[in-house]
């Protein structure tokens, strides 16, 4: 019996021995062969009679005594005697290794026989036989003290990895997904402590099989393990005693929180949450649970605790300016940007209009400037002291309604504050991972959340293709946006999503939480592994498609060439120094591109020039407020504004480009004088580097990003100046529909499937291949499985989105021909509208 032999063996002894064997086949059910158990029961012939022999128990010992010793459960009266009997009979070495213990057969069979297969100690193993029946009294109400005090109190060891408080422990972290549990955890060398909560999805609960493979598995890690049942507030209890599992009474859609400490934490905590997955049998078709739709924005399914993102201001420094006049002009255009700030976040809520009118109320402005012209302070100084005065005035209101506008006052003066001093960081409270909620999430806010912190994300705001949207889908965070209606502002303990469908649940009930964790056990075991593919993927027909990614800094980098991707197919550069107040120098740009270069050493790489403006608001641009910033002056048109931040970003760039096959990208180009103007501005650079003897990559192709619709019109005159065409379909779409696109209520329409976007694709892929110029797509279509067959089939070759994206398009293009696909596009072309264009392909995937 290989594997047994280091363990404690059992002896069953019964009067009878049908009784005998079923109980070691229970047992058996729970351990298989792992444990040696002998039956000693019956008397006569063959133990047909109902009886027990002491010399049939004492040959039953000696068979199952090892080094570990063993342990003899008895059933009633004489069984107990005979059992004394033989312990006479035999070596007194291996008497000396033998417990009888008084716990009852059945229930104590089986708990010891787990806690032997997991390599329970002698006196561990008696425990748990003698302890077998306190679960069961506990269930019914009949039990003295809870089983997992029992159980603590016996079990020393795992008693104190309970109750650890050690560095490591305190680094826990807890999630919904084991994955992203372990993947928190194992970031962290020190902390060797990893947590994960998941719901039981077993019909019958946490029941003796699953809990006893659980414990057989457990000890297989060198790690402490506890079970929590979360949901009745019992434990946490060790896993490694059948009984103190038992203790938990863990049911189905409880939320059971599996914590590790030790050497392998994070593989133990993972292998076990598995093994909980796996063991649930596969649910019964039930009608899925009742949700709410909000915007599908990033795809992924999230559950968890639901924390609001907070907006913390800067401090404001209480200093004084030489030109107080300029200074008032300052905070006149910070009031701009506050109300522009303030509109696009409150749009459509009945505070809007009051915080308007603070932002003009000459109570507060005049105060501010005047504090400006006579005393000289600095402009967040000033207004923050008017904001000041204001709000103590509402504060010592009778009215209950109009003190609670003090509120108000103060929202005005963080968004002038901000508008001021830029780099306002939204901050999560301290705490395990979870389900953040914002309000129109910044692309600014969205940078600085950490996959590790953020399970999720439901913006009360925003659309699919807004910028923060984009860095959402870039870090894998699953999300959802324009939820106001579903989430209230406050309120709420859980947060359930999914990012691919669009369906949020506030505090999800068991049937919930089971289904949204099958979802992720689903998309866990979709997911390709690394180095699974070398980004270029074959049609039916063997014309093949590159994977290219798109990219915002480092980390995102190294997940895309770890992903595959042929190459960077868009640097977006505007998102390396969102919240920077200070422009950044030359040189710190350089490095860090050089970084971001580093991860696609040897492949190409399409860098963009900076694209800020409309929704991406540099702080340290101090851009103008305009009315319609998103045709105002951005992309090219600002760098064009301003010589020398262009030519600044150029030379670095080229410096870091050296050695690496780097091209430049224009966005937002619309003339064609804007093109040549870059160009200029590139040899300019080009050569101010030259004089100075710097190295750098020189000559860099030269290629315009598509998303305007004059631009695409125009294509086949851009093509003389512009090397290759990257299309932007995020602005190609809102332009050519005059559809907003981080817009909450316009998103149906700002869709890139719409055949009026379809049809520019077309006319830019006719006019780059006339021209000889490659043409990719690098707007979030892209990696759309719904639209990417579509570009496909109109000649596109090269698809640029974020890495996460791979899956997803690769399983659109699967099985199809470039035929096939040209058929579907040439259809979309020609129907109304968006959904129809979508149903193309999906009617074409249909079998039959
Ligand atoms: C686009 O507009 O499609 C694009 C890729 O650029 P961005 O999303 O950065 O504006
Ligand atoms: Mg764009």
């Amino acid at each position: 019996m290989s594997g047994a032999a280091g363990r404690v063996g059992l002896v069953l002894v019964s009067h009878s021995r049908v009784l005998a064997e079923a109980t070691e086949a229970l047992a058996r059910q729970m351990t298989g062969e792992a444990v040696t158990i002998a039956c000693a029961a019956g008397a006569g012939d063959g133990g047909a009679e109902l009886g027990t022999d002491a010399t049939a128990i004492a040959a039953a010992i000696e068979r199952v005594c090892g080094p570990a010793g063993a342990v003899v459960l008895m059933d009633i009266g004489g069984a107990i005697l005979s059992a004394e009997t033989a312990l006479e009979l035999i070596d007194p070495a291996i008497a000396a290794r033998t417990r009888l213990t008084g716990g009852p057969i059945v229930e104590g069979a089986v708990a010891a026989a787990v806690r032997a297969a997991a390599g329970g100690t002698l006196d561990q193993v008696t425990a748990e036989a003698r302890q077998a029946l306190v679960p069961k009294a506990e269930q019914l109400g009949e039990a003295e003290r809870p089983a997992s005090a029992v159980v603590a109190a016996t079990d020393a060891a795992a008693a104190a990895a309970v109750a650890a408080t050690d560095a490591a422990a305190a680094a826990a972290v807890a999630a919904t997904d084991a994955a992203a549990a372990a993947a928190v955890a194992a970031t962290d060398a020190v902390a060797l402590a990893a947590t994960v909560e998941l719901a039981i999805a077993d019909p019958g609960g946490l029941h003796a099989r699953p809990a006893a493979r659980l414990i057989t598995r457990a000890v297989a890690f060198d790690a402490a393990i506890t079970l929590e049942n979360v949901t009745a507030a019992r434990g946490p209890v060790p896993a490694s005693s059948l009984i103190a599992l038992a203790s938990l009474g863990a049911r189905r859609g409880d939320v059971l929180r599996l914590r590790g400490t030790g050497r392998q934490a994070v593989e133990a905590v993972e292998a076990l949450a598995a093994l909980l997955q796996r063991d649930a049998p596969p649910a019964a078709p039930t009608a899925p649970p009742a949700s709410c739709h909000a915007i599908p924005v990033a795809p992924g399914v999230a559950l968890g605790p639901m924390v609001r993102l907070v907006r913390s201001i800067p401090e404001v420094p209480e200093t004084t300016v030489d030109d107080p006049a300029a200074e008032a002009e300052r905070l006149r255009r910070a009031l701009d940007l506050a109300a522009q700030d303030l509109g696009s976040a409150l749009r459509g809520t009945d505070i809007l209009d009051a915080h308007q009118a603070l932002l003009c109320d000459p109570a507060l402005v005049d105060e501010a400037i005047s504090r400006i012209e006579r005393e000289r302070c600095n402009a967040a100084w000033a207004f923050r002291q008017a904001i000041d005065a204001a709000a103590a005035i509402y504060r010592q209101l009778d009215d209950p309604y109009l003190r609670a506008r003090e509120a108000d006052v103060h929202d005005v003066g963080d968004a002038v504050v901000r508008a001021l001093l830029g780099g306002a960081a939204a901050v999560l409270p301290d705490g395990p991972p979870a389900v953040v909620v914002a309000e129109d999430l910044t692309p600014s806010e969205a940078a600085r959340l950490e996959p590790g912190r953020v399970l999720g994300v439901i913006d009360r705001r925003g659309g699919p293709t807004s910028h923060a949207a984009i860095l959402l889908r870039s870090a894998g965070i699953p999300a959802v946006a324009g939820a106001a209606a579903l989430v209230p502002d406050a309120g709420g303990a859980r947060a359930g999503l999914d990012g691919a469908t669009g369906e949020v649940w506030l505090d999800p009930d068991p049937e919930t939480t089971i289904e949204l964790q099958r979802r992720q056990a689903a998309l866990r075991a979709s997911r390709r592994p690394p180095g699974a593919r070398d980004g270029r993927l074959r049609l039916a027909c063997g014309r093949e498609v590159e994977l290219w990614a798109n990219v915002a800094g480092p980390s995102d980098a190294r997940v895309a060439r770890e992903a595959g991707a042929v190459g960077i197919g868009l640097l977006r550069t505007e998102m390396l120094f969102l919240d920077r107040v200070d422009e950044p120098g030359e040189d710190e740009q350089a490095e860090l591109l050089a970084e971001i270069f580093a991860a696609f050493a040897g492949a190409p790489i399409v860098v963009r020039t900076l694209d800020a403006g409309g929704d991406k608001a540099l702080p340290y641009l101090d851009l103008d407020a305009e009315a319609n910033p998103s045709l105002g002056v951005r992309g090219v048109r600002l760098s064009l504004a301003r010589p020398a931040l262009l030519e600044a970003q150029l030379r670095a760039i080229l410096v870091a480009g050296r050695g690496h096959d780097i091209r430049v990208l224009i966005p937002m180009v619309s003339t064609a004088a804007e093109v040549s103007a870059v160009r200029a501005a590139l040899e300019r650079a080009h050569e101010a580097l030259a004089a100075t003897g710097a190295a750098h990559r020189w000559p860099v192709a030269t290629g315009i990003m598509v998303e305007v619709p004059s631009a695409a019109l125009m294509a086949e005159r851009l093509a003389r100046q512009a090397d290759f065409f990257s299309i932007g379909t995020n602005d190609l779409t809102q332009h050519t529909l005059a559809a907003e696109r981080g817009h909450p209520r316009l998103h149906a329409l700002a869709d890139p499937a719409h055949p009026a976007v379809l049809r520019l694709v077309r006319a830019v892929v006719e006019a780059g291949h006339a021209a000889k110029r490659p043409v990719s797509v690098c707007g979030e279509a892209a990696g759309d499985p719904g639209v990417a067959p579509l570009l496909v089939g109109l000649g596109i070759t090269r698809l640029s989105m974020c890495a996460s994206a791979f899956d997803a398009v690769e399983d659109a293009l699967a099985g199809a021909s470039f035929a096939d696909l040209a058929t579907i596009a040439e259809e979309a072309l020609a129907v109304d509208d968006a959904a129809a264009a979508r149903a193309t392909h999906a009617a074409a995937r249909r079998p039959g």
